[in-house]
């Protein structure tokens, strides 16, 4: 906080495409899509709009006990693409709860599955499981779920209890050392799924002593703040199997993963749906709006649904509403936005963002700093280490990932480190020429800072 008093800050003004200009009229690339929620760019035409639209009806009235149209029709098209292919006509994620962010998605899914738990009789006591540097968001239970200690440990004592087990992270993985990109890397062994014994093993535990897990919370691909942390392909499917062998419902927050961020091989919008998964609570936020407006939705099944129905003295609803649920300008951008997601010449452009991204990150490589270069889709982290031979870290107090990052935004790229990773998720409309600008000054920036 003292650094930010000490530093004049940079105050933004307006914004167009994968550009923002700041009130001195100095632009800069939106490097990580301003905190991973933007997907078309700023201004965007369609997505104006539809806003606009909206506007000249109603900008927002309670959903509480009413309905409106544009979070109806929301529901229902998130409804779809959340069960993708054939057979879309028994959809398994077919309820849908409005909320306002990232974080009360999850805080929302949480509180479902933890009465459907007791409800259905799996649990007397839910307990849930979550993946180490996992991050659900800030608020208690989502700050419950999560496990990172620099965030999380100051409000340990206002949290309940929950379990955390290794994440599959390859580059520092504790038995094999996977992927040698570098020609003169140390030897390592082949993967056995050493990660997915320990989450095995950790499941089983947990139901030997007579209160199996409720829920299984995951950023499916992708952990995001914990450092862009991808998963081996393989393992959220091997992962999601034990958990609903044991019987825990498959929580995905798809917060920052979702809407194409983890790119678009299939039809499918969602990490999840790419290793074949279907959670049974799907939270999504950040791009649900094009990342123009605070709305979010945690999408859930017919038989968690069914648990909350019951005459009014029974008081089974779901307690548990804000006041801008259902709000009608964020429904009108996200329906906005699904219409762009689903556009084919979109697609293509954003199947030429990954490739033009994964070239030029090849640059990398060369620099004594970068440790390793990790790109699912359209999301990029740079981990940045004193030593790639030991992949030895920065000490957190030479801030390395926030010192390239400043250095970065002086030459006009924005984006923040997560600890020493450097984040690059530029919006879908981002050129060619634009990613290759972000890329090379990111490897200027790292000779400045570091070097
Ligand atoms: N889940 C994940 C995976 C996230 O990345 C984030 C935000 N970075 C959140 C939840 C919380 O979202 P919000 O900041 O909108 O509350």
């Amino acid at each position: 906080m003292r650094d930010w008093l000490r530093r004049e800050p940079i105050v933004i003004a307006e914004g167009k495409g994968a550009v923002l200009r700041d009130v001195k009229g100095k632009e800069y690339l939106d490097a990580n899509s301003s905190i991973w929620t933007n997907l078309h760019g700023h201004q965007q035409p369609r997505l104006n709009a539809a806003i606009q639209r909206q506007l000249r009806k109603i900008a927002h009235s309670s959903a509480l006990g009413l309905a409106n149209e544009p979070a109806s029709l929301l529901a229902a098209k998130l409804a779809l693409a959340a069960n993708p292919g054939p057979g879309r006509k028994r959809p398994e994620l077919s309820r849908v709860f409005f909320s306002d962010d990232g974080s009360t998605a999850v805080e929302a899914a949480l509180k479902l599955a933890y009465t459907f738990a007791r409800r259905s009789g799996r649990s007397r006591n839910p307990r849930f499981l979550s993946i180490a540097g996992g991050y659900h968001g800030d608020t208690v239970g989502a700050v419950a779920l999560g496990h990172i200690p620099l965030f999380h440990k100051e409000y340990s004592g206002l949290l309940f209890k929950t379990d955390q087990v290794m994440a599959p992270y390859c580059y520092r993985c504790r038995f094999n050392r996977a992927r040698p990109e570098r020609a003169d890397a140390r030897e390592y062994r082949r993967c056995h799924w050493e990660c997915v014994d320990v989450f095995e093993k950790k499941m089983l535990a947990q139901s030997r002593r007579g209160n199996p897990y409720s829920g299984f919370v995951v950023e499916p691909l992708m952990q995001g703040a914990a450092g862009m942390i991808p998963q081996p392909r393989g393992w959220l499917r091997r992962v999601a199997g034990i958990a609903r062998s044991q019987g825990a419902l498959l929580i995905a927050d798809e917060v920052m993963t979702g809407f194409g961020r983890c790119g678009v091989p299939n039809d499918s919008l969602f990490a999840s749906h790419q290793e074949g998964v279907r959670p049974d609570f799907l939270c999504l936020a950040k791009g649900l709006t094009g990342g123009y407006l605070p709305m979010a939705a945690t999408l859930t099944t017919s038989a968690v649904f069914e648990a909350f129905l019951g005459e009014y003295e029974e008081f089974k609803t779901f307690f548990h509403g804000h006041s801008y649920t259902g709000n009608q300008l964020g429904a009108a951008a996200a329906l906005a936005n699904l219409e762009l997601l689903e556009d084919p010449r979109l697609m293509d452009k954003r199947v030429q963002l990954q490739a033009s991204m994964h070239r030029e990150l090849q640059q990398l490589w060369k620099l004594p700093s970068v440790g390793d270069i990790r790109q699912v889709g359209l999301v990029a982290g740079i981990e940045l280490v004193r030593d790639w031979r030991t992949r030895q870290p920065f000490p957190v107090r030479d801030r390395a990932g926030i010192r390239v990052c400043e250095a970065m935004a002086k030459r006009g790229v924005l984006t923040r480190p997560v600890g020493n990773v450097v984040v690059l998720m530029p919006p879908y409309c981002t050129t060619p020429a634009q990613v290759r600008r972000m890329v090379q000054v990111l490897s200027q920036s790292c000779h400045e800072a570091l070097h």
